[in-house]
């Protein structure tokens, strides 16, 4: 029996939530099994993603259990997009960094550049997103800090396999924890988990600026900061409390994600941060025996939202069970695996996000309202 079938019989055991199996509900993209690995992605409606979690870690154990499968990719896929919003006019065009006039948003001294990486949803990849091009900008031997921004669900310390208490620099300033050559601050560090979970808006925007501005962060030519998911107040608020050159948003290339991504973009706008561009994180599996690409995650729909949305594209990074394994294990491939085509994917990245930067500025191209 090939792996492919025998998976499909563990997923004739998984039980669809209105009844019947999930090998039987023609929900099943193709199924990819490489040395071990299986990949494959579950189509529900919409409005059911979130319901749906339950069945895709169900489908992911089940596949892992079948003999000779050591482990499985599992992704959900939106079917069809609830009603579309149009996205939100932008406020006309300002210089570079420019806002509205907050003292939260001078800058900040020493660092150059301070960049967002925004997602409208969580898991998405933004945080992996965040680290791995950290460390991008830093194999281009610029100095980069990151800072954790993500006050509930704090990543850094384990993407950057970092452990302990920051120091004191003198008087209340904290120094950085460091790792592969980059500067890091992450309220992980400072609290515990469950504390920061019930922190108020107020408490929260009070922690991101004394790591700002609290932090011997040192002369920067770059300062990533990994936004919290989503585009509530909460983000909003932040978004308008930090001096941003320009956000870059995570999508995944399925349709409910990109109302997100919308959403996001729409965000920035509102407090006139430029947007440097859009990137599609897990955008196709390339089976490494053959080379041979698939776009079972729906590839592409990122690209095609940023250009309706008069946004540039930065990039796809693969989906691929290597970024995954090594972000957990705080071993970032773009250090681990320098000359890898993963690394390539996010060095290319972090070149065009540099020279929007630095070079040509990200132009905040005249929005097109799309009704569709
Ligand atoms: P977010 O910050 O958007 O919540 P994370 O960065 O924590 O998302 O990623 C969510 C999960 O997806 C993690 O387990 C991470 O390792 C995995 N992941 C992220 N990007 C990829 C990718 N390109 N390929 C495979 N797995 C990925």
């Amino acid at each position: 029996m090939s792996d492919k079938t025998a998976i499909l019989q563990a997923l004739a055991q998984v039980q669809m939530p209105g009844g019947g199996t999930l090998a039987a509900s023609g929900t099943l993209s193709d199924i990819i099994v490489h040395q071990g690995k299986a990949y494959f992605s579950i189509s529900v409606a919409a409005d059911q993603v979130a319901n749906s979690e339950p069945l895709r870690k169900a489908a992911e154990e089940a596949a892992k259990a079948v003999p000779g499968i050591a482990s499985a990719l599992v992704t959900l896929t939106a079917e069809k997009a609830p009603s579309r919003a149009a996205p939100e006019p932008a406020k006309p065009a300002g210089p570079l960094g420019s806002g509205p006039m907050n003292p939260a948003r001078l800058a900040v001294q020493g660092v150059k550049h301070i960049i967002a990486v925004a997602s409208g949803k969580g898991g998405v990849g933004k945080s992996t997103t965040s680290c791995n091009l950290a460390l991008a900008f830093a194999a281009r031997g610029l100095k980069v800090g990151v800072l954790d921004a993500d006050i509930y669900g704090p990543s850094m310390p384990k993407l950057f396999a970092i452990h302990g208490k920051p120091t004191l620099a003198g008087g209340r300033t904290l120094n950085p924890m460091q790792n592969y050559g980059v500067k890091v601050m992450s309220i992980g560090f400072l609290v515990d988990e469950e504390a920061a979970m019930i922190w108020r808006g107020p408490m929260v925007i009070s922690a991101i600026q004394q790591m700002l501005r609290e932090v011997a962060w040192g002369e920067l030519d770059i300062l990533v900061v990994d936004m919290p998911p989503g585009t509530g107040d909460a983000q909003l608020t932040m978004a308008q409390n930090v001096p941003l050159a320009g956000a870059v948003i995570v999508s995944t290339p399925q349709d409910l994600a990109l109302i997100d991504a919308r959403r996001g973009v729409a965000m920035f706008r509102k407090v006139e941060v430029p947007i440097l561009g859009v990137i599609e994180n897990m955008s196709y599996f390339i089976a490494p025996d053959t080379g041979k690409r698939y776009d079972i995650f729906g590839h592409g729909g990122a690209q095609a939202e940023a250009a309706r949305q008069g946004v540039p594209f930065l990039g796809e990074i693969p989906l691929a069970m290597t970024i995954r394994e090594r972000s957990d294990s705080g071993l970032p491939v773009v250090v681990t695996e320098p000359d890898g085509p993963h690394a390539a994917a996010y060095l290319a990245i972090a070149d065009r996000v540099w020279g929007l930067l630095e070079g040509d500025a990200p132009r905040r191209s005249t929005p097109r309202i799309v009704f569709d």
